[in-house]
């Protein structure tokens, strides 16, 4: 309290024998006659204070919306770790540095690294949130360390064991660090951040890898420039007619061939972006994503061609499904300038790059 105001609480003392037998406020130094008009005099300070005070459940509210906002942080996350099968509490920020570390190579851009901080960050809180895929595959937790069903996830010592060093590993925390709490919303709303190493050229319409997804604004195809000159833009691998007919066989045991691959191998129809939509193997079709997963290629841009009569080489463009932001693509797009921001608006049509609401 000020000490300045202490002459204020000595004049209306009550020390014994200073202020005896008087009244200093002057207020009741005659009796009051309780007429009518002296009760409404009485009462209306009261009459005033109700309506001016707000009234208890306003008070309420603001007071609620003080410590949501003061409350932002840390956020931690549930994460069920596949190679040890063990479900633990990880920091949000820490958890995204490992899964940074393993999703992307750190010598990419900068600009491309953060731009998958903010995807991995998307990607986790949105499925904490019951958002976007299943608990089940993980035991409940938030997110598992499987990259074909969430997100790839490394520590410190591993990533330190397989090549990295300490400054690499600085490089991909600063990443984290300098987008912290920075998300991706469509329509409000946290986005499904699905991405993907290379997209052969162009990415995917959701709708064309999961038909049961449906469309989803944000996630169409779109042209990615430069992607040509990583590893990971085009494939080979040679299979023999035989192997390929064993793996038919071994899911559609009624499947009936021809025996000649140029006869029981056709193409039916490709998505917008050039992808396999739908192709023919003997009697049976199948979407161009079975195929892929049948016999582990690296996506469903596919190309064909007949070394001998039993061969069959598979020429595949980009790696992964082709859905949402190419990694590649990210690094080239860094090189070339972009922003982490503008990376991110470049895949994902349409979204908003802005801090975590709570
Ligand atoms: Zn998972």
């Amino acid at each position: 309290m000020d000490r300045r105001n202490y002459g204020v609480y000595r004049r209306y003392s009550k020390k014994p024998g200073i202020n005896k037998g008087k009244d200093y406020t002057g207020l009741f130094r005659e009796r009051i006659p309780l007429t009518p008009e002296n009760i409404f005099l009485l009462i209306l300070p009261l009459l005033l204070m109700l309506i001016l005070v707000p009234p208890p459940k306003d008070v309420v509210a603001e007071q609620a919306e003080i410590p949501i906002e003061e409350n932002v942080e840390p956020i931690s996350i549930v994460v069920f770790y596949n190679n040890d099968s063990v479900i633990d509490k990880a920091d949000l920020e820490e958890y995204l540095i490992g899964v940074v570390a393993a999703e992307m190579p750190h010598s990419y851009n900068q600009e491309a690294l953060k731009a998958q901080a903010v995807a991995a960050r998307t990607f986790a809180v949105s499925r904490a949130r019951g958002l976007y895929g299943s608990f089940s595959e993980h035991f409940g937790a938030d997110v598992c360390t499987d990259s074909s069903h969430c997100q790839s996830w490394i520590s410190m010592d591993e990533f330190l064991e397989t090549g990295g060093n300490e400054t690499d590993w600085a490089k991909i925390s600063q990443a984290v660090a300098s987008t912290k709490n920075i998300v991706m919303t469509y329509a409000g709303q946290l986005i499904n951040p699905l991405y993907h190493s290379n997209s052969g050229g162009a990415t995917e319409s959701i709708e064309a890898v999961w038909s049961n997804l449906g469309e989803v604004p944000y996630l169409k195809s779109v042209y990615s420039p430069d992607e040509s000159v990583y590893n990971e833009f085009e494939g080979s691998t040679v299979f023999t007619w035989d192997e390929i007919k064993k793996k038919v066989k071994n899911k559609y045991p009624k499947v009936e061939f021809k025996n000649d691959p140029t006869q029981d191998l056709e193409i039916i129809s490709y998505t917008s972006s050039g992808r396999i939509e739908k192709i023919r193997l003997g009697s049976i079709e199948m979407p161009g994503t079975e195929l892929r997963e049948l016999l582990n290629l690296p996506s469903t841009n596919l190309e064909f061609s007949f070394p001998d009569e039993n061969s069959v080489e598979i020429i595949s463009k980009g790696f992964g499904h082709g859905v949402g932001m190419s990694q590649c693509g990210a690094d080239a797009l860094g090189k070339k300038g972009y922003s982490y921001k503008e990376i991110l608006e470049f895949y994902y049509t349409g979204i908003s790059v802005e801090e975590l609401r709570h």
